[in-house]
């Protein structure tokens, strides 16, 4: 199937950002993925959406440097044109990102800066620098965190800035609604990635413990989250705007 639709997701060489581009690509969509510096990374998540019978490009990006980004955006431009001989894409999912486990006592100011650059000033300058390339009728897909509705200890500064970017969907979606725009938040629970050093996924104890508080009775995988993203790129869900979509199988209700 071949649906059209373009779509860039940030972080797409692991992690849920990997499983989300090869959902969308098994839903008929051409990908543009990032990586941050390994083109090695990029080109092996390049390899498996081919394989899906897609269009896969990827393409060096740092979030954290939103200096860079008006040259991001050139790159997405020519990139575009060379391969699908467009000059808009339709779907942008803001993804990239890392978790720094602090209390508020022990966070740097440092640790605190790169978490708000990642999480919260790059989703925000990277979104105004594609604007002009996003079709009208286009979607954008912000990743927050369950965490930024339920608080564990040593997560403030990242949850602080997850919550940033809801607020940031909202006006998004505000402004971005004459021209077609739906802008949504998906705010995961709590996944088995390489997220945190992995720790979902490799302690047998946290994994039980997150568990035993989630209503389906296991912490979420990332095909839970591919396919969510990729079903509310769906045109059926076209009238769903200014959303926080959590997908964590009932994580601390
Ligand atoms: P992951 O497996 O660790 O993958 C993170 C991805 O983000 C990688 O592709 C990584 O690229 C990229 N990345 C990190 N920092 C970057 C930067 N400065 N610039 C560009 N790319 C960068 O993590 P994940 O679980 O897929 O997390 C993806 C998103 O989901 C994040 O926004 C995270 O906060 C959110 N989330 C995760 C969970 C969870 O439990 N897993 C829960 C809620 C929300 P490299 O491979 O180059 O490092």
């Amino acid at each position: 199937m071949n649906t059209g639709k373009i779509a860039i997701i940030t972080g797409g060489t692991r992690g849920l950002g990997l499983n989300t581009a090869l959902k969308l690509a098994e839903s008929g969509a051409d990908i543009i993925l990032t990586y941050r510096s390994n083109a090695a990374d990029g080109a092996a998540a390049v390899a498996k959406i081919q394989k899906l019978g897609r269009q896969a490009v990827a393409l060096p990006l740092d979030v954290a440097d939103s200096r860079s980004f008006a040259a991001f955006a050139q790159e997405v431009k020519s990139a575009l044109a060379a391969n699908w001989q467009r000059d808009s894409f339709d779907y942008l999912v803001n993804n990239a990102g890392i978790g720094i486990n602090a209390s508020v006592a022990e966070t740097t100011e440092e640790q605190f800066d790169t978490l708000v650059n990642i999480h919260l000033k790059g989703p925000f300058f990277l979104t105004q620098n594609l604007l002009g390339l996003i079709a009208d009728g286009g979607r954008i897909v912000n990743i927050s965190s369950g965490l930024a509705r339920f608080a564990l200890p040593g997560f403030a500064a990242y949850a602080a800035a997850k919550g940033g970017v809801e607020v940031l969907t909202r006006y998004m979606a505000k402004e971005l609604g004459p021209r077609g725009i739906a802008v949504n938040t998906v705010a995961p629970g709590a996944i088995e990635t390489d997220f945190g050093g992995g720790v979902v996924r490799d302690n047998a104890d946290m994994n039980k413990a997150i568990a035993s508080q989630t209503a389906m009775g296991r912490v979420g995988l990332p095909d839970d989250i591919g396919d969510a993203i990729a079903a509310l790129l769906t045109p059926g869900n076209r009238w769903i705007t200014a959303q926080r979509i959590e997908v964590s199988g009932g994580m601390f209700i």
